[in-house]
């Protein structure tokens, strides 16, 4: 398959299934949970409030990418377990990150979508093994990456065979530094006019500041993204990573009845 921009004119968004949740669909998909998964317990907690809400599926990551080696690096393979779990009690489909091209085939076992983070939409290797993959990938922006070398990255995963690729927007370096990340919504709209990818933002690590996440989802929204995924947990301040951009549980549900307001179809 071939997405190159110059080429695919987005009449028709590719509709991608993950179990029961449709994206790219008529509907606006919300995805949320921890950035870290950081126990059972409380993984469980956060799952049933997110499922009471209608949020449609789960994230919480264990494998963590994090800046300082000496910061929590996640539960890795028992929070695999953990999310798959949960997963299955609350009866939602569940995303995390992979890493390391050596664990994508472990993980096919417990999650439903993979996520690629934006310190790896750069590792063709990675890209090539979920590539080889059938499950839906949800492909975060390059934190330095121009839209052009993200939808390559794209289209590595994609020369493989799995044509499953969300594109997530989750914000870019600038010389801003009031916020985490400069939340380029130009790249929404303009995937949207040129390609026929699903689209999804990020507004947690697009803003870095829990009170930027509910204006910077209507503004996603209203842009034309498919959905969202929000960093939330039901004790934001307690959030062992992340916790500056991690929403309430409260705050969330302003979001989850804002969620199709700019519904176009
Ligand atoms: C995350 O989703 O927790 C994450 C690490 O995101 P990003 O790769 O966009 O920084
Ligand atoms: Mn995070």
């Amino acid at each position: 398959m071939n997405i190159d921009i110059s080429e695919k004119n987005a009449k028709i968004t590719n509709l991608i299934k993950i179990k029961n949740v449709e994206i790219g669909g008529n509907e606006k998909i919300l995805i949320s949970g921890p950035c870290a998964v950081e126990s059972y317990d409380i993984m469980l907690a956060i799952a049933k409030k997110l499922k009471d809400l209608g949020v449609h599926m789960l994230r919480g990551g264990v494998f963590k990418p994090r800046t300082s080696p000496y910061d929590f690096q996640g539960m890795g393979f028992q929070g695999l377990e953990v999310i798959k779990e949960v997963g299955k009690l609350v009866d939602m489909p569940v995303s995390t990150e992979i890493m390391d091209p050596r664990h994508v085939e472990k993980a096919l076992d417990y999650i439903d979508a993979l996520q690629i983070g934006s310190r790896n939409m750069y590792n063709y290797t990675l890209l090539s093994e979920v590539g080889k993959t059938n499950i839906p990938i949800i492909l975060k922006r390059g934190m330095g990456a121009t839209i052009k070398e993200w939808i390559f990255a794209a289209e590595y995963i994609a020369k493989q065979g799995n044509d499953k690729i969300i594109m997530c927007e989750r914000g870019i370096r600038t010389f801003e530094d009031a916020t985490r990340n400069t939340l380029d919504l130009n790249a929404v709209a303009y995937l949207k006019h040129n390609t026929s990818l699903p689209v999804i933002v990020d507004p947690s690590h697009g803003t870095g500041l829990s009170e930027l996440v509910y204006p910077m989802s209507l503004a996603s929204l209203a842009s034309g993204a498919d959905g969202l995924i929000i960093e939330s947990h039901i004790s934001p301040d307690k959030a062992i990573s992340d916790a500056r951009q991690t929403i309430s549980m409260e705050e969330l549900e302003k979001i989850v009845s804002k969620l199709n307001i700019f519904k176009s179809k």
